[in-house]
């Protein structure tokens, strides 16, 4: 009955994390035109290019139509047979431990909540992570360090209530264009509203910009404890607000003045002009609706946690959090990279925002599932899982929604080690995907337009995205996939699930299991004023941003607003940082800074929207962008074929001279791969080096040598 759920009506965009609404004009089985939808407070009917291109990127053709084991077209019985009788092969000589799991951000919190129950609570292997892992896993790790929780703190309309908008490693107009768009309109309705941007290229963000950081890659640790400092020389900490709310202030500032902290040792070491470093000090520190939004310009680094504490830290010390218009706000990649964590899909946490070592989860989490099979520690992040599969220690891996061969860093080496894996289950909507070379069973999956559930965006709204359309083939819904395989290992009482509604039901039950605010042991992260939601109601679910529960039915807007955090003490915590450089080392032969990155029309590997052709004429090939002066030096110029080296292959493409690239440092973007130009897999030039906390790879700080062609 999902498949023929086709009504007219809105859902949410897939792309990014800014989750716009969205309303579809239906044509028979097919979407003839899109549009904004008004009612969704996200985007308040305005679309990005691509989101008002998503009709041209459906479609039968190029689809996932049939289930596939071992090269040959099978039947969904033989397939999922398989799939059930080889993982519990695996596990019977091997243990739980050896098989794993690797989700995405583009599936719906249902699918990524059976997921989670079926590998940590049933099959009993910690070894669940995804690909969220590269998009804020860092941001994620600050939070909880502060707050005691991986809560975001804003709301959109906070970003048109700021007196000062900081933009830190984040080119908001083409990687999240919807906001944009509200920032600019909100800088136009109010003229004394200002825009910094700190970024190491000049993006298309600067157009609004009052005023530009051209800082040097890696250095955002160092300018941001330069302006604690600077605010604390100028009397602009709030004493009253550390005293009354947070912990470890001291400790904080006497590690920034370990360092040399005058304008002019920062500015030296950022690489910036003093009097505009100057400039951004005194903005941040005179006004108090600040939001500091920073996206993976900060987060894709091995110390990215210690940058984002970075940033957190300043706005604790200037009392600049859960007022209108002020907070640090981490702006997510993913449509859904807030709803996998909501379930628990990274390996380091358990399910329902709690962790492994959070007080009674263990217990509490086996009581609800009503299994005595979970893991009691946390499992391997994403490096770590397929680094495991290379050492012959994970034998079984299930890939679902992402395309780990082109987005891992190292891609190459990703590829070769998934080839000699001895069993690589893949969920996937597209034919063209190259995950699939190296695929043992492949599984056909429904895609956006065809699923029903929920997504969760950057500010903490949860959307209904809709199925409106039939599946294409055999393709099935990646949450059924699951219960089948499940129901085959034995486990059908625990995924009796005939409806996604069923299953957000039961993931708003056990978000709000114990949580008891009264006594001080709670979590923010609560829906249980969802639960309980009939099809009816789950299917005329509006926006809603988290949490929703007896205290606030209505949702919340902004967080912390009373000062309590959900910390051991009710404090938050500042935390001192000591600035590190990125680790890929520059040297004789590679001796440019790589940064890597979207471009405005492109999501991800390509595989959708490399479909519409309005949307390849942004950019139609792979590229480079070098400053003109290192282009110069090296023979190269405008639109001649390149090859870069790095630390895993070689990438090529055309040569773009930009001014507004610093010297030394070359773009690339991330998309393309084997499916679209064989030669320029950006990830092949990153090596696998990660945050130690958050797991996060080093993707904005790779090494290459640049050569003509
Ligand atoms: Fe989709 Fe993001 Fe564009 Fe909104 S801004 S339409 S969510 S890609």
């Amino acid at each position: 009955d999902i498949g023929d759920a086709r009504r007219p009506g809105s859902t949410t965009c897939p792309y990014c994390g800014v989750g716009c609404g969205v309303r579809v004009t239906l044509d028979g089985d097919t979407i003839s035109a899109v549009a904004g939808e008004e009612r969704h407070p996200a985007n308040q009917g305005r679309l990005c290019v691509k989101g008002s291109a998503l009709h041209e990127t459906l479609g039968q053709s190029g689809r996932l139509l049939e289930p596939r084991v071992d090269g040959h077209t099978v039947g969904w019985g033989t397939a999922l047979d398989q799939v059930a009788s080889r993982l519990r092969a695996i596990q019977n000589a091997h243990g739980p431990a050896s098989v794993a799991g690797y989700l995405s951000g583009q599936l719906l919190t249902e699918d990524y909540y059976v997921a989670n129950k079926l590998f940590k609570g049933f099959l009993g292997t910690p070894h669940l992570d995804t690909n969220s892992r590269l998009c804020m896993a860092s941001a994620v790790a600050a939070y909880k360090r502060s707050f005691g929780a991986d809560a975001v703190p804003c709301c959109y309309e906070d970003l048109e209530q700021a007196e000062l908008v900081v933009l830190a490693g984040s080119n908001l107009a083409w990687n999240h264009p919807v906001l944009y768009q509200r920032l600019k309109a909100a800088k136009a309705r109010n003229p004394l509203m200002r825009v910094v941007v700190i970024d190491p290229r000049v993006t298309d963000s600067c157009d609004i910009a009052d005023l530009y950081l051209g800082i040097a890659p890696g250095s955002d640790a160092r300018l941001f404890n330069g302006l604690l400092a600077f605010m604390q020389r100028t009397h602009r900490v709030d004493h009253t607000y550390l005293a009354r709310h947070t912990e470890g202030f001291e400790e904080t500032l006497d590690a920034v003045f370990e360092d040399d902290t005058t304008l002019e040792a920062i500015a030296a070491e950022c690489d910036l002009d003093t009097e505009r470093l100057e400039t951004f000090y005194y903005w941040f520190a005179t006004h108090l609706h600040v939001v500091t939004l920073y996206s993976q310009g900060i987060n894709q680094s091995s110390s990215g946690t210690d940058k984002c504490q970075a940033i957190i830290n300043c706005h604790l010390a200037g009392g600049k959090l859960g007022l209108p218009g002020a907070g640090p706000f981490s702006i997510t990649g993913q449509p859904n990279a807030m709803g996998g964590r909501e379930v628990g899909g990274l390996a380091n946490q358990l399910a329902a925002h709690m962790d492994y070592h959070t007080p009674g989860a263990i217990e509490r989490v086996s009581a609800f599932w009503q299994s005595d099979a979970l893991p009691t520690a946390p499992g391997y992040k994403a490096i770590e899982l397929f680094d495991a599969i290379e050492r012959g220690e994970i034998l079984a891996v299930w890939i679902m929604a992402t395309n780990p061969v082109v987005s891992l860093p190292d891609a190459a080496r990703i590829k070769r080690l998934l080839a000699e894996c001895p069993l690589v289950i893949v969920s996937e909507c597209m034919a063209n995907a190259e995950i699939l070379d190296v695929a043992d069973i492949v599984l056909p999956a429904t895609g956006w337009s065809e699923k029903d559930g929920t997504v969760t965006n950057s500010e903490r709204c949860i959307s209904r995205q809709r199925g409106l359309l039939p599946a294409p083939g055999e393709a099935r819904h990646d949450w059924q996939i699951m219960t089948d395989v499940a129901c085959r290992l034995g486990f059908a009482e625990a995924f009796d699930y005939a409806h996604p509604a069923e299953i957000f039901d039961e993931h708003a039950r056990l978000s709000g299991l114990d949580n008891d605010r009264a006594h001080g042991d709670w979590r923010v992260f609560d829906i249980s004023g969802l639960g309980g939601l009939d099809r009816e109601a789950y299917d005329a679910l509006a926006p809603i941003r988290w949490p929703v529960n007896a205290a606030h039915p209505e949702g919340t807007d902004r967080l912390f607003a009373d000062g309590r955090f959900p910390t051991a003490s009710g404090r938050a915590r500042l935390l001192p940082v000591r600035p590190q450089a990125p680790q890929q080392a520059l040297s004789a032969s590679r001796p440019l800074r790589l940064n890597t990155g979207r471009v405005r029309d492109q999501w991800h590997t390509m595989t959708r929207t490399a479909r519409s052709a309005r949307l390849m004429n942004h950019r139609a090939e792979p590229f480079v962008e070098l400053h003109p002066e290192d282009a110069a030096v090296a023979g190269i110029q405008e639109g001649r074929l390149v090859a870069l080296t790095g630390a895993g292959g070689q990438y090529l493409g055309r040569a773009r001279l930009k001014r507004g690239q610093r010297r030394g440092e070359a773009f690339v973007p991330m998309h393309w791969n084997n499916a679209f130009s064989g030669r320029a897999r950006a990830n092949v030039l990153i090596a696998p080096i990660v945050d130690a906390i958050s797991g996060q790879p080093e993707s904005k700080h790779g090494a290459v040598g640049v050569q003509p062609l």
